[in-house]
């Protein structure tokens, strides 16, 4: 199958055997049965907010990109309006269960603080305690408190039902906003949620969520689907899933190197994943019976050394030698991929199409999200660092969405039902 009215440059020969079937995405649609926020009697009330506020911080502890604190603003504007006391609860980094100071959510409260400089803001030095909860008996209405991060507790990740209660304690209702972690079963994303009577979603986790489920429920044709980024794995299993709902999946990034593999062509020192060279030929051959095209790169960038690079040269996937490290898709693929890209209504992305932090290697990338952008298509950048591929070429105001979720939204795009949505309260 092929994008429709596209002869030169898609294969067509499998149209005739094309297996028409439809993926079920009906498990994210799930959270239109349940309470969002203007849902909730919030007046006057004590709100645990549940926020993914895990930004990248510099080497001074700065935040570099603040997108997922400015993207929950609506949300505690509307519990502001509400006259609530907001609790702010979100994890940052992997302490691993230790106190570390590098993690501590002191830049984020900084930063709401900034962002908010009427409301009063204040910051506990835990998430649970008897010091926590008496800054919460002491707040008044239309406050703000920054927890410390849950992740410093083991029995956050463990989903510990004593921790979770304590942490319910604090609240009489529980909004969650933290799409990037709903896929998550923690203490704080999931494991509170029966010791809420009342719990319901924030507006990024809505709009996080209709964005996807518009892509996926009713997708636009023709529909395109980018894959690159570094682990095959992960996006092995939306291939699988999207097979047959998608018109077409175009392959870059580090993945692609595994892809070649399994056809037999040389890819030299490039990043390979030998376990799922398998996988990867059941579903080259099972792609040609759907209505899927998978298109792999003809030519890519390759360099000798990744870290101090003597020689970078543009090769057919032909020549490329022992000593070779693919680190982007070639000029000719970036003008094929344009082509496929320009027949598609709805895009959807996930993963880098070469290493975009290094410019010489960005090249791909770059092009391919400008002639998105330039030709108005419709895409949808699953987060992660495609996300940060566009915040580096100052293209993050130009694209229809960017979620602030990589692992959430590849969830989703696998067809799993997001634990932190199904848990609560049902309409
Ligand atoms: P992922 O988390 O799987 O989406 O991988 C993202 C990472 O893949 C980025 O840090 C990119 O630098 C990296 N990447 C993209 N293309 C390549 C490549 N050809 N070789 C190695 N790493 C790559």
């Amino acid at each position: 199958m092929t994008l429709k009215g596209e002869k030169s440059v898609l294969i067509t020969e499998n149209d005739r055997t094309a297996v028409p079937i439809q993926r079920d995405f009906s498990s994210i649609l799930q959270f239109k049965e349940k309470k969002s926020i203007t849902d909730l009697d919030l007046r006057n009330k004590k709100v645990l907010v549940r926020v993914d506020f895990n930004v990248p911080l510099d080497e001074y502890g700065n935040i570099t990109d603040s997108r997922r604190i400015r993207m929950t603003l609506p949300t505690i504007h509307y519990l502001l309006n509400e006259n609530c006391k907001i609790i702010l609860l979100s994890h940052l980094g992997r302490p691993d269960g230790k106190i570390k100071d590098a993690f501590r959510t002191d830049p984020i409260y900084k930063r709401l603080k900034e962002y908010l400089p009427f409301v009063n803001v204040d910051k506990a030095d835990d998430c649970v305690g008897p010091e926590v909860e008496r800054m919460v008996s002491k707040m008044k209405r239309g406050e703000i408190l920054v927890l410390e991060n849950p992740r410093f507790h083991p029995n956050e990740k463990k989903c510990d039902p004593e921790f979770s209660k304590q942490l319910s304690d604090l609240a009489d209702v529980y909004v969650t906003d933290a799409f990037a972690t709903a896929h998550r079963r923690h203490a704080s994303t999931y494991g509170v949620c029966p010791f809420f009577k009342e719990k319901g979603y924030g507006f990024l986790m809505e709009k996080e969520l209709k964005f996807l489920s518009n892509c996926l429920n009713k997708p636009k044709r023709p529909f395109t689907i980018i894959l690159g980024g570094k682990k095959v794995n992960d996006k092995l299993d939306v291939i699988k899933y999207l097979l047959g709902l998608a018109d077409a999946v175009l392959i870059g990034g580090g993945m692609a190197y595994t892809f070649l593999l399994a056809m037999g062509y040389n890819i030299g020192k490039s990043i390979r994943d030998l376990s799922k060279l398998d996988n990867i030929r059941d579903y080259l051959e099972t792609a040609r019976s759907y209505n899927t095209k998978i298109f792999l790169p003809r030519d890519v960038v390759v360099c000798d050394e990744l870290d101090y690079p003597s020689e970078i040269k543009n090769v057919p996937i032909t020549e490329i030698r022992d000593n070779h490290v693919g680190v982007d898709i070639g000029e000719e693929t970036i003008e094929y991929y344009k082509k496929v890209l320009s027949k598609s209504s709805q895009v959807v992305w996930q993963g880098p199409l070469g290493v975009f932090e290094r410019k010489e290697f960005e090249n791909g990338t770059k092009e391919i999200a400008r002639h998105l952008i330039e030709n108005e298509i419709y895409t949808v950048i699953g987060g992660g660092d495609s996300a940060a591929a566009f915040e580096k070429f100052g293209f993050q105001d130009d694209v229809s969405f960017i979620s602030t979720g990589g692992g959430a939204s590849l969830e989703i795009m696998k067809g799993t039902l997001l634990p932190a949505i199904a848990c609560l309260t049902d309409k």
